[in-house]
């Protein structure tokens, strides 16, 4: 049976719990691990290979503390932890009118302050990650891939409140639905900083209509957020000197100028085929060093992809389809949407 709060208090502490797997590997847990535990039904089938079964069987939790009675004999290491609850859980033991359906799927809530638990170093059963979902920061979050899980938000269950609270954007004023399959796009003037809904932008009918596809994709070229302009200036001479240490040989400048080309012509969108956290970072990025390769006439570094991609390295972003509609007179337009707040085209 787990110790009282007050037992554990008294406990000497340890920095690292050392856990013997039944296959004799060992494992070391520190403070502040994100760890997986098994929950009360859970059967570890070790020739198990469906990841989904596991995902299910296994509760995550961030390690706050661990205390053992005895260092002479530390078989009995004790820790107290916080637990990461899925979105159901959090409305159903924490939150009551919290509502699920506005998270993603692969979404879990931190809960820290109160809720804590006290568990045997037994029960431990690996390292989780548990990615980190900066919803404000478009332009340095790395995209998440579809299997992983991820948390936005963090609860305060002591005093509580939301440390880290989701933010609502658009005309509709809603929360973003991570892995719902509505779309959304998004202004990057540094006035504007917001996504839209494709939806709610195209049944006020804010759509942008150009002549040809080529002034469409310029006009998006030329749309930055220039207050982000010194962070890219610092990143990109990071690229510069890895370049220069680089031994890979010099690719066509011209394709590779043109495979910047793609990724700055386009609009920055996320949701759907565009992941959770959508492409606007990397848009950006090629956008700034379209501009400053194709007007300021500089070299497009070796490792531009390193700059454009960032550490999360490339995914599959779908290839841009361009929407036309035909006008009064049968002529065909090449339409984008119109950012409500400062009317340009987006
Ligand atoms: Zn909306
Ligand atoms: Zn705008």
């Amino acid at each position: 049976m787990a110790p009282s709060r007050d037992a554990f208090r008294r406990m000497f502490r340890f920095k690292t719990a050392r856990v013997t797997g039944a296959d004799g590997t060992m494992t070391d847990y520190s403070r502040d691990d994100e760890v997986y535990i098994a929950g009360p039904n859970a059967v570890i089938d070790p020739d198990d290979v469906d990841q989904e079964m596991d995902e299910r069987q296994l509760w995550r939790a961030r390690i706050l503390d661990i205390r053992c009675p005895d260092p002479e004999h530390p078989a009995q290491v004790w820790l107290e932890i916080a637990w990461y609850w899925t979105p159901a859980e959090f409305a159903k033991g924490v939150l009551k009118d919290f509502n699920p359906r506005v998270c993603g799927s692969k979404e879990i809530i931190y809960v820290f302050g109160a809720k804590l638990d006290i568990i045997n170093c037994a029960s431990l059963n690996g390292h989780a990650t548990v990615d980190k979902y900066r919803e404000r920061d478009h332009l340095r979050q790395e995209q998440i891939a579809e299997q992983d899980y991820y948390c936005r938000t963090e609860y305060d269950a002591e005093n509580k409140t939301f440390k880290k609270k989701v933010v609502s954007s658009c005309l509709c004023k809603q929360q973003y639905i991570p892995d719902d399959e509505a779309r959304m796009v998004f202004c990057p003037r540094s006035d504007c900083w917001t996504w839209y809904h494709t939806a709610c932008l195209e049944r006020r009918d804010l759509h942008f209509r150009a002549p040809d596809p080529a002034q469409l994709e310029s006009l998006w070229a030329s749309t930055q957020d220039d207050s982000a302009f010194d962070q890219f200036a610092k990143e990109l001479e990071f690229c510069w000197e890895r370049s220069q240490s680089l031994d890979i040989k010099a690719e066509n400048q011209n394709d590779e100028l043109s495979a910047v080309r793609t990724l700055a012509r386009r609009p920055c969108m996320r949701g759907g085929e565009y992941g959770i956290v959508g492409n606007a970072g990397v848009v950006l990025r090629a956008r700034y060093l379209l501009e400053l390769v194709v007007r300021n006439r500089e070299e497009l570094p070796l490792a531009w992809r390193d700059f454009v991609w960032g550490d999360g390295g490339a995914w599959e972003m779908p290839e841009w389809e361009h929407m036309t509609e035909t006008g009064e007179e049968g002529e065909e337009r090449t339409i984008s949407w119109v950012c409500p707040n400062c009317e340009g085209p987006i």
